[in-house]
């Protein structure tokens, strides 16, 4: 290959991408929690919905574990970003262990919007994937009222005691798209339907989808780094593949197949809100090797999200010696 040749070939870096704040302040939370107290610190779940922050942070000591009786009596447990159900609260009172909640604020929120709407005596629709750690988290606030719905399609089976008194909300991590229709679906189903203040789906998930709206048309592939269960970067190839521009989700530069790239000049580069800038890295240097020269960062808006510490982690720090 010639110079010429490969600096036709371009990437296009889309910024806001990678590291929410909700992330950032989780991995924090386990880094200050091993180092304030030492290991072994046990996490319920995976802290974030990323293979390489997860082994990372085992590597230093954190025992991740699926369900609160697989955490001995009495040891600290920390809550992963995606929150827990009452129950999970509970059971981990019953067992005596010090709890640290890194529960991302954002996802709190709608956990108080549940309470509060089925205290008001609301049948709630939860718009949302069953199977992710969230939807498991904000239906046990009120399981016996709540139902699950992932699609328009399912909006028709609804059935509630009230269609007068209806509420939703959705999962922090959904397709903007895709949520809208099936609000839509549940409006024509229940035209009383109240919803949330402000809508659920946090500003990084809708920042990442924007950026790669505002730039896929302008790419022959849309790149995003992130694990398969993370619902947000799942979400951002989805919206690719729905502007006619091609899209996969990898894990790093070892995923990708050298096929995908032989009729492709521009690549664009995203990364889910669970991803670590050192696999974006990764990526680029690949492509560069691969005779990507040129490589632009397209910043689409401005994000500046910081969260606190939650008091547990605070005073922690404050009487370390
Ligand atoms: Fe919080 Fe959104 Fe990040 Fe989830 S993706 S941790 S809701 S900021």
């Amino acid at each position: 290959r010639d110079g010429s040749e490969s600096s036709e070939k371009r990437v296009l870096l889309l910024k806001p991408r990678g590291f929410c704040a909700g992330v950032v302040r989780a991995i924090d939370i386990v880094k200050i929690a091993l180092e304030t107290f030492g290991a072994p610190i046990y996490v319920r779940k995976e802290i974030v919905h990323n293979r390489f922050v997860v082994n990372e942070l085992a590597e230093k000591g954190a025992i991740f574990v699926d369900e609160i009786d697989q955490v001995p009596e009495g040891m600290r447990v920390i809550y992963s970003a995606h929150g827990v159900s009452p129950a999970v609260r509970q059971h981990s009172k019953d067992l005596n262990l010090k709890v640290i909640d890194a529960t991302c604020p954002l996802v709190t929120k709608v956990h108080v919007e549940a309470v509060k709407f089925a205290k008001q005596g609301y049948s709630l629709v939860l718009v949302g994937h069953r199977d992710h750690d969230e939807i498991e988290g904000t239906f046990g606030e009120a399981p016996d009222v709540t139902q699950i719905v992932s699609s328009a399609k399912e909006v028709e089976n609804l059935k509630v005691p009230d269609p007068n008194r209806v509420a939703y909300l959705t999962q922090t991590t959904l397709s903007l798209d895709e949520a809208r229709d099936i609000i839509h679906a549940l409006k024509e189903k229940f035209p009383n339907i109240i919803g949330p203040h402000s809508q659920d789906i946090c500003y990084a998930t809708e920042n990442r989808q924007t950026a790669v709206k505002n730039v896929a048309h302008n790419a022959d592939l849309v790149l995003v780094v992130g694990s398969n269960n993370s619902s947000n970067s799942n979400r951002l190839v989805e919206v690719s593949r729905n502007l006619g521009t091609n899209g996969y989700l990898i894990d790093n530069s070892e995923a990708i197949d050298p096929a995908w790239l032989e009729t492709v000049s521009t690549v664009a580069i995203t990364a889910g809100a669970s991803a670590p800038e050192i696999l974006v890295e990764d990526v680029v240097n690949y492509l560069r090797q691969k005779g990507f020269g040129s490589v632009e960062e397209v910043e689409v808006m401005p994000e500046n999200v910081r969260f606190g510490l939650p008091p547990e982690i605070v005073q922690a720090i404050a009487s370390a010696p």
